[in-house]
């Protein structure tokens, strides 16, 4: 096997409640890599068309890559792919955290779950006795992600799904430690299964090709990373909302339903102001990860929590005209904990309200005013009330209530926080992306907008070659399972 990888995946029937492990396909791995690409072929390989997403035919496979599970830095990563019951195609998301870490020292580069356990259940992968446990987990179904990951073992790693996966909120994610694979449903995938955690560990070595160029490789990519302006300077100092000054000067940050690019209050909204004002203790990390681009920031009643990145900042806040960085911080922790895609969850949100402000729907909630806004949060996390039609996603919201013309979204996917028509190369990407409107498949307006270089947005040079250099760029980098960040530093 090519070192690097552990050379098994882990089969596990959810319904028989057996497992076998298998060796990893070296032709396929050197074909795919591993993460979304191995993922996805896997995928591909076990499903007919036409598989009801949240059925026992949709495998839930979680897949790691080489590099995972080593020092390197922002390698401690896994992808998640099924088949989506948000868009209905191939659906993806990557996580950080540190559950990759335990599978790889578990001795597995894949976890496939096939089929559904007709109760609550939870894993426990021990990769020293090369047992998997089966174990009723109906004392943990209904419990948020913190307190469930707490009651679990800190010192363990877990992939765990809150109460929006058990009740298949189509945009539900899958959370480690307190980093969430949010995009495309794969929550409400696990919550299908009646999945509620899966805890990995052991005590394997990975081994490196060539362990002494490996470690002076990882020297020498570390020090690129202090020495580079956003990797060692602004990511680490004022996290992901450190770009909220420039998509709001670049009429690109979504407010209002993505009616403007410009929020009045976006500088309350950002990571400069964040850390003057709020940012509390040290700034967290994915494991092995020297940039800790993570904040903590502290919530009455709730303690220090994980401070909102830029996505939830801009599509929770500015997308809401909420300039509250406490409010937004406060609904961060509750998708969080509830296990919910703060992407889709803003963009809902936003949804809702304008369709309220033409009249359209009575929801109680309104641009601007904070009220109603946490319990229907709640709402939709479990599906109560009118939290049912908003748990689907805004493609099928326009379906029942109208406004299909200002729901966002591509592909059934809601778009990230950046406004295509100040930034067209990223407009390029939401329409051609494989996963639908999103920034992570391609990140055009990383170098058209945001980055410290900037091509210009609006002129028509360059609106394919971004995308496609872009796509190519993150499909290599996902398959890695790699941090997207981690393009800052091949691209200056
Ligand atoms: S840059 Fe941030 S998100 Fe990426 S691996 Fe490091 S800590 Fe995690």
């Amino acid at each position: 096997m090519i070192k690097g990888y552990a050379g098994r995946i882990l089969e596990v029937d959810l319904a028989k409640r057996t497992f076998a492990f298998k060796p990893l396909d070296e032709e396929t791995a050197r074909l795919y890599i591993g993460g979304k690409g191995y993922g996805t072929r896997l995928l591909y390989d076990m499903t007919e068309p036409g598989i009801d997403p949240l059925g026992p035919d949709n495998p839930l496979i979680f897949a790691t890559g080489p590099l995972n599970g080593s020092v390197a830095p922002q390698s401690n990563r896994f992808a998640v792919v099924a088949k989506s019951p948000l868009t209905g195609g191939i659906g993806n998301a990557a996580c950080g955290g540190s559950f990759a870490y335990g599978l790889k020292k578990a001795g597995v580069d894949i976890l496939v779950c096939k089929n559904q356990s007709a109760a609550p259940v939870r894993l426990e992968i021990d990769g020293d006795r090369d047992e998997v446990r089966f174990i009723d987990a109906a004392d943990l179904w209904g419990k948020g992600t913190y307190e469930t990951q707490e009651i679990l073992g800190k010192k363990k790693h877990h992939a765990v799904i809150g109460p929006a996966g058990e009740n298949l909120v189509l945009f539900a994610g899958i959370v480690s430690d307190e980093r969430i694979a949010g995009r495309t449903g794969m929550g409400a995938v696990m919550g299908s299964k009646k999945l509620k955690a899966v805890t990995a560990y052991g005590s394997r070595r990975l081994e490196m090709e060539d362990p002494e160029a490996f470690k002076e490789y990882t020297k020498q990519i570390r020090a690129m990373f202090r020495d580079h302006p956003v990797l060692g300077g602004t990511l680490g100092a004022f996290g992901t909302g450190q770009i909220v000054n420039t998509t709001n000067a670049r009429n690109i940050l979504p407010t209002h339903n993505f009616k403007y690019g410009r929020f009045s209050q976006a500088r309350k909204l950002s990571g400069e102001y964040i850390a003057d004002h709020y940012l509390v203790g040290t700034r967290s990390s994915c494991i092995h990860c020297p940039v800790t681009c993570g904040r903590q920031v502290e919530l009455e009643g709730v303690g220090v929590v994980k401070g909102p990145e830029y996505e939830t900042l801009a599509l929770m806040g500015a997308n809401l005209e909420v300039g509250d960085v406490k409010k937004v911080a406060e609904w961060n922790y509750l998708a969080d904990d509830f296990g919910m895609d703060t992407i889709s969850l803003g963009v809902v949100l936003s949804f809702t309200m304008e369709l309220q402000e033409r009249g359209m729907l009575d929801a109680g909630v309104r641009f601007g005013d904070v009220s109603g806004v946490a319990d229907l949060i709640k709402d939709i996390a479990h599906r109560r009330g009118l939290g049912d039609d908003l748990a689907n996603g805004v493609k099928r919201m326009s379906e029942k209530y109208g406004g299909s013309e200002f729901a966002m979204h591509v592909k059934g996917l809601e778009l990230s926080a950046y406004d295509p028509r100040g930034s067209f190369a990223q407009g390029v990407e939401y329409a051609t992306t494989n996963r639908g409107g999103d920034h992570v498949q391609g990140a055009s307006m990383y170098l058209e907008s945001v980055g410290p270089f900037t091509i210009n947005p609006r002129n028509l040079k360059l609106k394919a070659d971004l995308p496609i250099l872009q796509q190519n760029l993150a499909c290599a980098i996902n398959s890695m399972v790699l941090c997207l960040f981690t393009t800052y530093g091949i691209i200056p």
